[in-house]
């Protein structure tokens, strides 16, 4: 793996690291067939750290480009349109001065793997395997539900828009199970490499309502498991997080070296989201007795919420009705996947 500092999204930095990088790791990108696949949540502009910035991926296209890559780009957004979210993200017209085919992951291709969940059959919206080589560019992010998003989160796009709201389904409360399902998930797009845009993360009520934070990491890994680890001992040290604790129990955390390339220090301030207060290095039997107790309750802000109804439709528990005011939550069915925090427009779901 390689890791090092970038302080601003400037693409000239930007693709030197990465030619650097690539090169360090021995990753012969000549002339391939690539399907990029950043995080493209929402239509939020960059500056919100939601999403992979447009210019990190630049210079990432941009690297494609010169070494003659036909490049493809593709992810499922939470609930509005690729079409919209490239617009409204700044990344339309850049795919289009660069050739690059925008990929809808609205197929249906079924991939099949006996994983580590209990789960067999997977739908994806797109088949990876189209591809020689996939590159996964997820953007380092607080997770309410996960604790963080990185690597091995951001290939979950592959499933389509709502069909990510009945793996939420099956999973209820259970944290522990869904990531065994986010492993198996990873495992089946096996990217080729990971490259994480950390260069203005998110912290606090991610991934899509917390505080842009500069925090000047780039890192690349053919590993999302090793990059996963990586990251969340710097910026969660002391604690590990429900998929790489899953990858660990299984055997699929490699041992891992850093060619460090002059990486920064962590922030000094990166709260966790207020949802993920649950100590997760609790024993599991123990963790699942005192889940309802550990796990918040989403809520509503009255002042902030527009009553778009955006939560009521994604909820994948169908626990959320529109009062006259807002939302109004039933706890007994709610899982707790804070789906509805993260695709507030208007950030009024707290927890
Ligand atoms: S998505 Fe947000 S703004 Fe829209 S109804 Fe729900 S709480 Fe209110
Ligand atoms: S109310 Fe929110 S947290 Fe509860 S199940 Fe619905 S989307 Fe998930």
């Amino acid at each position: 793996m390689v890791a090092g500092r970038s302080d601003s999204y400037n693409p000239r930095e930007i693709k030197s690291f990465l030619e650097e990088a690539f090169s360090r790791i021995d990753l012969d990108i000549s002339g391939r067939s690539v399907l990029v696949k950043p995080n493209l949540l929402a239509s939020k502009a960059p500056d919100r750290a939601v999403t992979t910035h447009p210019d990190f991926l630049r210079a990432l296209i941009e690297l494609l480009v010169d070494h003659s890559c036909t490049v493809c780009l593709g992810d499922s957004p939470g609930y509005e349109s690729l079409d919209r979210v490239l617009r409204n993200g700044g990344y339309a017209e850049m795919l289009r001065e660069h050739g690059v085919q925008v990929v809808y992951f609205t197929g249906e291709v079924v991939k099949k793997g006996r994983g580590v969940s209990p789960y067999r059959d997977f739908l994806f919206g797109e088949d990876p395997d189209r591809y020689e080589t996939v590159i996964n560019v997820p953007k380092l992010k607080t997770h309410s539900m996960m604790g963080m998003t990185l690597g091995v989160k951001n290939t979950f796009g592959f499933i389509r828009g709502f069909a990510k709201g009945r793996w939420h389904l099956r999973a209820g409360r259970d944290r522990d199970l869904f990531a065994s399902i986010l492993v198996d998930i990873h495992r089946l797009v096996s990217p080729t490499v990971t490259v994480l845009d950390g260069v203005v993360g998110m912290c606090g009520d991610g991934p899509s309502n917390g505080d842009p934070v500069a925090c000047g990491v780039v890192a690349v890994s053919r590993d999302a498991f090793a990059l996963d680890a990586f990251i969340e001992a710097r910026f969660c040290p002391g604690v590990t997080l429900p998929v790489t604790a899953c990858a660990a129990r299984h055997g699929l955390v490699p041992p891992f070296e850093v060619i460090d390339l002059g990486l920064p220090p962590v922030p000094a301030r990166f709260p966790m989201p207020r949802a993920s207060d649950t100590d997760w290095n609790l024993p599991r039997p123990i963790k699942r007795l005192l889940r309802d107790f550990l796990t918040k309750k989403p809520k509503a802000d009255p002042a902030a919420c527009r009553l778009c109804g955006i939560c009521a439709e994604v909820c994948p528990a169908n626990a959320i009705h529109l009062g006259e005011r807002f939302p109004l939550f039933d706890y007994q069915a709610c899982i707790r996947c804070y789906c509805c925090q993260e695709m507030c427009p208007h950030g009024a779901i707290r927890t």
